[in-house]
């Protein structure tokens, strides 16, 4: 585990070739869509990767803080994936079954069944999908409509499901659900505790409490508008919506509620599962356990894999009803099996505890050190920090405005100094870590010190915030 920090891991020296990085670049910017993302910020041609760094065509040694959003637990080529990976090509196995059972697949749902949250583990059953976070979505949505005979569903305002019509849907970006078209009517939003920026104006615990306490008396108020859905749909800690942790608390009143009228409770674990918020599963530090668990990300080593888990009764589905062509990846299920056996045997899920904590409290430093940033958050080894105006006006809790311009500025120079990592949350102001779970100490520490040189550097910005 342990890595160079300056260099590739293997000490092969990266020739830098500026010609052919700008041409490949200036190319993707002509041919590939306007859509595009991650692209669009991060200037770097990855060449070579290892573990937490990535090597660009620049010559330069980055250290990781995107992993393939959420996706690399282990970090990149990490010895026993590729191991896995080789021997499986070696042996010939078919890589492409449908959803025809292999003994590479048998050994990865048996594994899984063994990690599961509480009582799933020993009863749950599991549904692959298309290989994407948004077709797991999709499918745990249609069970719980399916189970419960009932259309609506209660989401959260900052959540982000994915980017097919039924997860857009359950989002909560304007620009998202608009696109999801006629899908939208059938989702009731309600606020997420983001208690920073408190839906209430209230702040603090108060913001938990009064978000579940709504969504109770909506549900039993027979004219609130709310009629009994089928589903409530959560992340345990939104990413995309800006590193936001629910606290336990509020997860298990929501499980209570939800239980005590028969709503199906989906968890999705896309991003936080697989020991990135310091349990295996974000929901095991509140002790509480989904009907329907939507899992994706880092479940297939790196590989492209989704699935759900739920519990056995919710089984009514007919043959067909969510089907897709790339059910059978084998090299997805290989991958996805060692990594979530080294994160278990290796306990990788407190080391996102520990080297989480040590990132945080340099994160805390900076905050204090840097009138821009608003708050630092976050569990394990998702974290955040909010972007502030620090010449805004302050709302009446105290907060200032979201600094989107500033955000911009603070990314650039965070990518300049070696860091790639991403922007999310409202406005995007929210500068976000999500680094592997064998990120060392001292890979840490140099994350904090190139935010610092970064935060530094960008002091003096006198951009302007469009208002
Ligand atoms: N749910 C959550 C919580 C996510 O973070 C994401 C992706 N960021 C998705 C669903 C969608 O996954 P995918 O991009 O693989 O469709």
């Amino acid at each position: 585990m342990k890595q160079d920090v300056t260099g590739p891991a293997d000490g092969r020296a990266i020739t830098s070739d500026e010609g052919l990085r700008a041409r490949l670049l200036g190319r993707q910017a002509e041919r590939e869509s306007s859509a595009r993302t991650y692209a669009r910020h991060l200037p770097v041609v990855p060449v070579h990767a290892q573990g937490a760094l990535v090597t660009g065509m620049d010559g330069r040694t980055y250290i990781d803080c995107l992993s393939g959003a959420g996706t690399l637990a282990l970090g990149h080529n990490y010895p026993a994936v590729v191991d896995v990976l080789r021997a499986t090509l070696e042996r010939r196995a078919p890589l492409h079954v449908l959803d025809m059972i292999t003994p590479e697949k048998d050994a990865f749902t048996s594994e899984l069944l063994g990690v599961l949250p509480g009582d799933l583990g020993g009863s749950a059953r599991v549904h692959f999908c298309g290989p994407t976070g948004a077709d797991a979505v999709e499918a745990a949505l249609k069970l719980a409509r399916l189970a419960t005979g009932r259309q609506g569903v209660v989401a959260f305002s900052g959540a982000y499901h994915g980017m097919t019509m039924g997860a857009s849907a359950v989002s909560g970006g304007d620009r998202m659900r608009m696109l999801a078209g006629a899908g939208s009517a059938e989702v009731s939003r309600l606020p997420f505790p983001y208690d920073y920026r408190c839906p209430f104006g209230v702040g603090g615990g108060e913001t938990a409490r009064l978000s579940v306490q709504l969504l109770e008396n909506l549900l039993d108020d027979p004219a609130s508008g709310l009629a009994l859905p089928a589903a409530v749909i959560v992340e345990v800690v939104q990413g995309e919506g800006g590193v936001i942790p629910a606290s336990d608390n509020w997860l298990r009143e929501v499980r209570r509620i939800t239980e005590e009228r028969g709503i199906v409770l989906i968890l999705d674990e896309v991003q936080t599962g697989v020991g990135r918020t310091g349990t295996f599963w974000a929901c095991q530090r509140a002790d509480v356990v989904p009907d329907i668990l939507v899992m994706s990300k880092a479940v297939g080593g790196g590989l492209p894999l989704a699935l759900i888990a739920y519990r056995p009764e919710l089984d009514v589905w007919l043959p067909g009803d969510h089907t897709g062509t790339f059910r059978g990846n084998t090299l997805a299920m290989v991958a996805g099996e060692v990594t979530l056996r080294t994160v278990r045997e290796e306990r990788l899920d407190q080391r996102a505890v520990t080297v989480g904590a040590r990132l945080a409290e340099g994160l805390e430093q900076l905050v204090a050190a840097h009138g821009f940033l608003g708050q630092a958050r976050g569990r394990g080894l998702m974290l955040g920090v909010e972007v502030v105006d620090p010449h805004g006006s302050p709302d009446r809790l105290g907060v200032l405005p979201p600094a989107p311009a500033r955000a911009q500025a603070l990314r650039s120079a965070c990518v300049d100094t070696g860091l790639l990592l991403e922007l999310g949350g409202r406005h995007d102001t929210v500068l976000r870590l999500l680094p592997p779970l064998i990120l060392s100490d001292a890979q840490a520490d140099q994350i904090l010190e190139r935010l610092s040189v970064a935060f530094t550097r960008c002091a003096s910005w006198n951009g302007h915030e469009e208002r």
